[in-house]
């Protein structure tokens, strides 16, 4: 109840489109019933959290942030959001995002962006941005509105904003979470994952959310491992690459700082440094911001004002004039953006030059990893390039703010588990993140690393 009070009295933060108490209260009376019976208590019971606003709930609103999901209610529930439920968790209600997660600040939401709890302690009171696009879900667990939240990352939504807000968020592997119910991006690459105050709670989370689902062909066929059990911050015996490709030119000296210090961390932990080389680590926003936007274009191709929520039928109007005037009704600019470079990047005379490319150099990316494994378990790098930024700073530079990215799309465009954790706050008070990547499937190592830092 506690929880509830304060999410409808946090209105300023615009970090919930939707209260859920109800089910909220739920979970909490059958947890209270469970303890009474002396039964087992499930892992999540009673805990109250947030969904991203991505992920399909059965009977409660569902918008991915956009006017053209406006009024649609999804008669089924996403597989990550009932497996919480069936872990004993309650939803407190629907978390704000960037529109069908596209953004790093929560600024590209058709219904107002999201605020950051934190204030620079410069006297500057400018609003931050919570980052992007989980950025509701970071705003919620930094202002301990809710407990833990579910993230989506398809180029880092998960870590960037966990690492704006001094919060923890793992990004798994790829498939390890089933993707069905969770309005699509870009499908190759998106991923849920939860967020929360520690490393532990993200153990407890992603087991409750994670495991096969025959309803998601890229699902992975794998037991979920009791990461929790398996938590343990003495890192011996275990090496860390520091890819010296991520040392990008113009890096403030507060990020190195960070690294320094997380390296230090590790070491004291245990563990052995080495550096490695991601010799293509350039090459992958380029890639990501081909790839991510074509697999929207053909994702987004079903919202055309029949099937779900907005429809824009003008006067005298043809099938052709209602597809049209709903897309450009129910599209945020950035969407648009989107479609349009992915459209672009997939029609024929185009396609070789920019998707087959964008392609192959993922598949470099990867093999890029692939190589560093055999010198190292995980790799430790800064999540962002930059603590949060104000909101506005950089809403009219749509390059600027892709840039913002550098650190954790090659870990997406490669499948790879990543996580970010707090490693600090900057000269100004802001927190900054670290992130830890690992190798397919070993989100134990990640986990185990994020522990030792935190
Ligand atoms: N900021 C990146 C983008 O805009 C990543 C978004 C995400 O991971 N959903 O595409």
């Amino acid at each position: 109840e506690g929880f509830i009070a304060n999410v409808s009295a946090a209105t300023a933060l615009n970090a919930f489109l939707v209260e859920t108490p109800d089910h909220a209260l739920a979970a909490a009376d059958a947890a209270d019933a469970a303890r009474a019976a002396g039964e087992t208590l499930k892992p999540l019971a009673g805990v109250p959290i947030g969904m991203k606003d991505l992920f399909c709930t059965n009977g409660v609103p569902t918008t991915a942030a956009s006017r053209i999901l406006e009024g649609f209610t999804p008669p089924y529930e996403s597989t990550v959001s009932a497996n919480l439920w069936k872990a004993g968790a309650g939803m407190l209600g629907k978390l704000n995002l960037d529109q069908f997660a596209m953004g790093s600040s929560n600024e590209t939401s058709a219904f107002g962006n999201v605020i950051s709890p934190w204030r620079r302690n410069t006297g500057d009171t400018a609003p931050l941005a919570p980052g992007g696009s989980s950025g509701g879900s970071s705003s919620a667990i930094a202002a301990r509105l809710c407990p833990a939240a579910t993230g989506t990352d398809t180029g880092g939504s998960i870590r960037q904003p966990a690492a704006f807000t001094g919060i923890s968020g793992i990004k798994p592997t790829y498939g390890r979470c089933s993707r069905w119910g969770t309005i699509a991006f870009a499908s190759s690459l998106d991923q849920a994952g939860p967020m929360a105050r520690d490393v532990r709670d993200c153990a407890i989370m992603l087991e409750a959310m994670a495991g096969f689902d025959a309803k998601d062909a890229t699902s992975l066929d794998l037991p979920v491992p009791a990461w929790e059990a398996g938590l343990s911050g003495d890192l011996k015996g275990k090496r860390v690459g520091i890819p010296k490709e991520y040392r990008v030119d113009a890096m403030p000296p507060e990020i190195e700082a960070l690294w320094q210090q997380g390296i230090e961390w590790l070491k004291d932990a245990g563990a052995e440094i080495v550096e490695v080389s991601l010799p293509h680590t350039k090459y992958a926003l380029p890639a990501y911001y081909i790839i991510a936007p074509a697999e929207a274009s053909s994702n987004l191709a079903r919202y055309d004002g029949v099937r779900y929520g907005l429809r824009d039928l003008p006067e005298g109007a043809g099938l052709q004039d209602m597809y049209a005037a709903t897309r450009a009704a129910g599209f945020g600019d950035e969407v648009k953006r989107r479609i349009m470079i992915g459209t672009y990047v997939l029609s024929a005379g185009f396609y070789d030059a920019y998707f087959t490319q964008a392609s192959k150099v993922r598949t470099l990316i990867a093999r890029d990893f692939e190589q560093a494994w055999a010198k190292c378990d995980v790799l430790l790098t800064p999540t962002a390039p930059s603590a949060a930024f104000a909101l506005g700073e950089k809403s009219s530079d749509p390059i600027a703010m892709y840039l913002n990215d550098v650190f954790t799309v090659p870990s997406s465009l490669a499948g790879l588990p990543a996580m970010s954790v707090p490693g600090g706050l900057d000269g100004q008070g802001l927190p900054l993140g670290l992130q830890i990547i690992g190798k397919a499937l070993d989100e134990q190592s990640v986990l185990n690393a994020g522990l030792a830092i935190e």
